[in-house]
């Protein structure tokens, strides 16, 4: 990681909730260029209200985000793609009635040029049960493949940020096992990660750091 540089991400106070009820207490993060980083915590605690104010879903109420040190404020949620967060969600990153090769182009309609041969190669080379089933409906894949299909975004796109909620809710240990060596290798071509995970093991298997938050709020780092 090179710590000399300014963060990817920073996160200072920032709070957030439903309604009248607070969820997110002040919640600080920094991840600097290169890491992969988990954030733990149990179930309530917050960590996908915190993904979803990363991504603009949910409004912060206070407190502040940067992305490579520019405020992202208000910024509307597809502008935040366009800034470099992207988000994916365990399996859900799907659209109905789009087939795998048709997501594939949609998210290269977003790259000036479209996908480059080489990306597309490497697509094929990383996922060959994906390269398999270019016509097949994506909502019909299993959930591992579904993961690989939402991870390939990300190598798509190669984000500055790619948060991931929930990676590896529903797969089978073996099938995690086959996705963690993508996860570095998005990683090493350039993107941050932040990661949801609710095995400590698998998170500590691929993260540099983590972050237990509880009852919306960091409390260990
Ligand atoms: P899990 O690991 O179970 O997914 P989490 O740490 O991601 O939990 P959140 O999903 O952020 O936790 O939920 C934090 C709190 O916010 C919970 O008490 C939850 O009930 C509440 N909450 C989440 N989404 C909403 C919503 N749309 N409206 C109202 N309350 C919500």
């Amino acid at each position: 990681m090179l710590s000399g540089f300014p963060p990817v991400l920073e996160c200072r106070g920032v709070t957030a909730g439903y309604g009248g009820v607070q969820v997110l207490f002040g919640v600080d993060m920094r991840i600097q260029r290169g890491e992969v980083v988990a954030l733990l915590g149990a179930n309530g605690a917050g960590k996908t209200t915190f993904l979803r104010v990363l991504s603009g879903l949910e409004p912060a109420w206070d407190g502040g985000v940067w992305l490579n040190s520019q405020p992202l404020g208000n910024m509307a949620a597809f502008r935040r793609v366009t800034a470099g967060i992207c988000q994916i969600v365990g399996g859900e990153s799907i659209a109905e009635g789009l087939t795998v090769g048709e997501h594939l182009r949609l998210w290269a309609s977003s790259l000036e040029g479209g996908a480059s041969p080489e990306v597309l190669a490497e697509l094929d080379e990383v996922f060959p049960r994906l390269a398999e089933r270019r016509g097949q409906m994506a909502s019909t894949l299993s959930g591992g493949e579904k993961q690989m299909l939402a991870l390939s975004k990300a190598l798509i796109v190669r984000p500055e940020l790619l948060v991931i909620d929930e990676f590896s809710l529903g797969l089978a240990p073996i099938v995690v096992g086959e996705l963690l060596p993508v996860i570095r290798r998005i990683n090493e071509r350039g993107s941050a990660v932040l990661m949801v995970e609710q095995s400590v093991n698998v998170a500590l298997s691929v993260a540099h750091r983590a972050y237990l938050m509880e009852k919306g709020a960091i409390v260990y780092e």
